[in-house]
Formats: structure tokens, sequence, C-alpha cells
């Protein structure tokens, strides 16, 4: 164990404890990260993949006009790429004609305008309430619904999904997101491979029991994910009931990216994307040369993802060739190779993507939000009401939880 005592300890190296160490670091405060992983950003994590700096987790800067990160990244020397996205542009029309484009697009605007309008109805409702019983396009936006939270859109609170406020502007970093969030944390005292087992509040300073020995602080930011702290994988003494509630009404929804590397790439357009299946919830879409790369990355969602977990990357890679040879041809099997994917869900250190509330349960956010005793502080996407399931979220809920301990200490 590197300190047995500081000031401020910070459970979780993802966005929201790096932001949230950087801004102690920064204001001279004594503090530490305690990370699980053998590395930093948590959900956030650029890899090597095919010889390309690849973002397992996060990728997207959204709301990239009012997004931190963008400046960080901007101050840290990198380049930002302001190609719109894919999802933001008519697709391949190979199995979905611009016709039937125009009518998903519509169908999914309709979806969107019964969230607005449901969005204070009492009760709080799943977001199944929204479709059009008979419309064609229930399958598909039920798929896109899983992309975007990570569930499935009867597992999703309308309220909560309303709530989320995103500007519509959407930038990358080349060198990856994972990058610039880990780069953030220069200058802050970390500990990795260093599970934090039990935050015990009882006495007059916090303890801390990691692996690696017992800190004592002054107080300590909580920025486990949701389903972390649910499973109660950390334990509280005593114990904060409230906190495992809120965590319960706010699960992980499941993303997973496959990465297929691409022979003759040239033959699509870079950053295009292609769909599978239209008329279920059990299909991925493709993201044609991201950046240009001569990859495809492969996007799947919600329960389907935890489907494909349980058989592992083979039954993942064995779902994407029968898709993409249903829609180019036999031959394209020969064009691909799997070269790199992340299952979030059996990660024992996040246990899914990021954070949705469950119907009657967007209230949940803010419980898990607020201080106990002036010196547990709480952070992490899943904490944010209007920019949750994000980095930026993230970020902006660690800047919150150290400003509040900066408070405290006056
Ligand atoms: C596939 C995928 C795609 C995504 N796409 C986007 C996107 O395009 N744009 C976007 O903005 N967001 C996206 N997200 C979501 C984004 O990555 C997260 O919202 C954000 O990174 C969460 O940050 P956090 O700090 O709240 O949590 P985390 O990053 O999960 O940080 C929590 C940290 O706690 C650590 N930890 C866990 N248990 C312990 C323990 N016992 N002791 C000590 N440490 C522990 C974890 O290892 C982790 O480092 C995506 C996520 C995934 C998985």
């Amino acid at each position: 164990m590197i300190v047995s005592e500081t000031e401020v300890v910070i459970v979780g190296g993802g966005a929201a404890g790096i932001a949230a160490a950087r801004r102690l670091t920064d204001a001279g405060v004594d503090c530490l990260i305690v990370e699980a992983r053998d590395r930093l950003g948590g959900r956030a994590w650029t890899a090597e993949v095919g010889g390309h700096p690849v973002d397992l987790g996060c990728g997207w800067l959204h709301s990239a006009d009012r997004n931190p990160w963008c400046g960080i990244a901007q101050a840290q020397g990198r380049g930002i790429d302001r190609t719109p996205p894919p999802w933001t542009r008519p697709a391949i029309s190979i199995g979905f004609s611009p016709d039937e484009q125009a009518a998903f697009r519509a169908a999914m605007n309709d979806f969107y305008q019964r969230v607005d309008e449901l969005a204070d109805a009492e009760p709080d409702r799943a977001a199944t309430a929204c479709l059009d019983p008979n419309n064609r396009w229930n399958g598909l936006i039920g798929a896109v619904g899983s992309y975007v939270t990570g569930a499935d859109i009867d597992c999703v609170s309308v309220r909560d999904l309303a709530r989320y406020e995103d500007s519509g502007v959407n930038y990358r970093v080349a060198a990856g997101y994972g990058t610039v969030i880990a780069a953030h944390a220069a200058e802050v005292r970390v500990a990795l491979n260093c599970p934090v087992r039990r935050i015990d509040h009882s006495g007059r300073r916090v303890s801390v029991e990691t692996s690696e020995g017992t800190i004592s602080a002054a107080s300590v930011i909580v920025t486990l994910p949701s389903t972390v702290l649910a499973e109660e994988r950390v334990l509280f003494t005593p114990k904060l009931l409230d906190k495992t509630d809120a965590a319960l009404g706010l699960p992980l929804g499941l993303a997973d990216k496959l990465f297929l590397s691409l022979d003759g790439a040239e033959e699509f357009d870079a950053d295009s994307r292609l769909f599978g299946h239209l008329d279920r919830r059990e299909t991925a879409t493709y993201h044609m040369r991201p950046f240009g790369r001569p990859l495809i990355e492969v996007y799947f969602g919600g329960s389907f993802a935890h489907e494909l977990e349980a058989g592992g990357e083979a039954a993942f890679v064995e779902f994407a060739l029968s898709e993409l040879t249903g829609l180019l041809g036999s031959d394209f099997a020969r064009r691909v190779k799997p070269v790199g994917l992340h299952a979030w869900g059996t990660d024992p250190f996040a246990r899914g993507s990021y954070s949705s509330a469950l119907p009657g349960k967007a209230e949940s956010r803010a419980v898990l939000a607020a201080p106990v005793d002036g010196r547990l502080f709480f952070a992490g996407e899943a904490c944010s009401r209007h920019d949750f399931s994000t980095a930026h979220g993230a970020y902006l809920t660690g800047i919150a939880a150290a400003e509040q301990v900066i408070k405290a200490r006056k």
C-alpha cells in the first residue's frame, strides 16, 4: 500500500474519479485514487486493436459543444475529428432502401415525441409505452434503443429517457477517448491493482479497506458503477441501504463492440453504416471504416448482447458474419477477421456499459448522488440527472463531488 493515510480517497479511477482527483490535486488537496484494475479509465479504454488505437468503451464525445473533455483533449494536443456520426446520415442502402430508412426515421421520431409527451405522466412507465403497437419498425426501434441505453426498452423509464440532454454535436479523437481521459490523471496520485472491499464510516475518520491494506481518510468520493454498488461488491459499514436501493434502480445496460479487420476496405465509404436485420431487436449495426481505418465496428446492445456474452467471442463473430454474409454475399466472410472485443457485462469492475433507470426509478439518480454525513460523496455517470450514461456526465459529477469536498473543508 502506498499510503495509510490521506485527506480524500477516491474509489475508482474512471472518468468521474479522474475528474474529481484532478480538481482536488489542482486545489492542493491531498488525495489518492484507489483503482481495482491495472489501468485508469474504467469504461473509457483505448486499446491497440488491429494496429489502431480503438475505443472499446466510450468513443463519441457527445454534446461536444459543451463537453469538457473536448477542451481537455485539445489542451493535450490531440486532434479533434468532427466527421458527423453515421447515425446522423443515411445508412448504406444494401438491404435498407432510402424509402425504408425515411420510414424508420419517421417512426423513431414519433417514438421520441411520445417519450417527451409521457415524460411527466403518472405513473412513470416503461418506454415500450411510447411504441405504436402496429408499427412495422418496432423491432428496429428496440434494437437502436438498446444501443442508446444499453437496455431493452421494456426496462427503461420514460421519464429518465426524456431527461437525457444531447446537443446533437458529436466529435471523436483519433488517439482515443480513453487515452484522453487516462492522460488527464497525470500528476494525480493513484494506487492501481487495489480493489476496495469495505468503506467503514462508523468512526471519526473513514477507513477504506483494500486488497493492499487500509487507508484512513477524512472523506471519500465513491465513483463505482451502479451495478457494482447494487451487488454490494464494496460493503459500507454502517450499511447504506438507500444507496443500494438507488443503485438497484439504475442498472447498467449492456453495449459491446466487436472489431473486425476488413480486406478491400475502400469498397465502402469511410464512417458509413450498415444495418443487419430490420425487423427484430436481435440484430447489430456495422460502422464501416471508422476514421477511414480498414475495420468494422459492430455494435450490440441489451439482452441480446448478454446472450452473446454467454457464448463468448465466437458467438459475436458468428452472428456478425451471418448478418454480413446475408447482406454482402458468402465471400465476404473471407475478407474479415475478429481483432477485438471486450465483454463489459462479465467485466467484474463494470458489470455493464451505461446506466438507465428502471420504470419508476428516475429519481434514484439524485438519491445516489446525495452526500452522506458531509464526508461520503458520490459521483459517476449514474449520478447525473441529464448527462447520465456518458463520459462527460461522469466528468461533471466528479467535479461536483470534488467541489462538495472543498466546500466541506472550509
Ligand atoms: C461499449 C461502450 C460504449 C460507450 N460509448 C460511449 C460514448 O460513445 N460516449 C460516451 O460519452 N460514453 C460512452 N460510454 C459510457 C462511458 O464509457 C461511461 O459512462 C463512463 O466512462 C463512466 O465513467 P465513470 O467514472 O462513471 O465509471 P467507470 O469508468 O466505470 O469508473 C469506475 C471505476 O471504478 C473501478 N472499480 C470497480 N470496482 C472497484 C473496487 N472494488 N475498488 C476500486 N475500484 C473499483 C472500475 O475499475 C472503474 O475504473 C460507453 C461505454 C461502453 C462500455
